[in-house]
């Protein structure tokens, strides 16, 4: 058996982005064979649309609401929905991080002040993982120059991500490849039609992944293997 996870979603409870809700996303990609997906919604430096008057405590728990929405939604269709974050470090670079949870945010009130590579050092110390998101992407939101952070803090690299370019993607891949780290990849959701524009991608592994632990796991044992399909939307 094999089971194929998306590792990079936005849905519209948080992501300011995304146009459907975490249960819509749930049986689009149930319906284009997918096993689960992690739900990493831009947080509260990127797209967000949380709103800014709210507390560190309240703002985290949209978070978590919209993933456990997104996991109940999960568990009547035997599909996996596991919390991560999409966090802007700055300069519109981003980082995709896996392994955290609700507890992780509320002791970490400072977060949104921190470097990209204090982030990674927060995120280490409490058993979790950091990829960085579409490393080559060239938008006309994100800065020209390398405003990118220290690469040796990072356990991964998003090597394919179906809203890029396949030059983006390659030159993303020749990065992993260089620095020998982990790779992830997904579709950068952020609507249910996605798949009638855009490929599908992610990472095909031996066995199901239910939880941040088994997905950190597997993800440092480079157990995925990259999955795609189709052609870009964007040359
Ligand atoms: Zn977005
Ligand atoms: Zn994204």
């Amino acid at each position: 058996m094999s089971y194929f996870y998306d590792l990079h979603v936005h849905s519209s409870e948080c992501s300011g982005c995304a146009a459907s809700s975490v249960e819509t996303l749930v049986a689009a990609e149930k319906a284009e064979g997918y096993s689960g997906f992690v739900l990493t919604n831009h947080f509260l430096t990127g797209n967000n649309c949380i709103p800014k008057e709210l507390s560190w405590e309240e703002k985290v728990r949209c978070y978590w609401n919209a993933y456990l929405l997104g996991k109940a939604a999960g568990e009547r269709l035997d599909f996996d929905v596991i919390f991560g974050l999409e966090h802007n470090y700055g300069n519109a670079q981003e980082i995709l991080i896996y392994g955290i949870d609700l507890d992780f945010l509320l002791a970490n009130p400072d977060f949104c002040s921190l470097s990209g590579e204090e982030i990674c050092d927060r995120v280490h110390a409490c058993g979790g993982f950091v990829s960085h998101a579409h490393p080559f992407r060239e938008r006309g939101y994100i800065p020209k120059g390398n405003n990118h952070l220290d690469y040796s803090y990072l356990d991964a690299i998003e090597i394919y991500n179906s809203a890029n370019t396949e030059r983006e993607d390659e030159r993303a891949m020749e990065l992993c490849e260089r620095l020998g780290l982990a790779y992830t990849a997904g579709n950068d959701m952020h609507y249910a039609p996605h798949f009638a524009t855009f490929p599908h991608a992610g990472l095909v592994f031996d066995r199901r992944i239910k939880t941040s632990e088994e997905l950190v796991s597997a993800l440092r044992n480079r157990e995925g293997r990259l999955q795609h399909s189709g052609e870009r939307f964007f040359k």
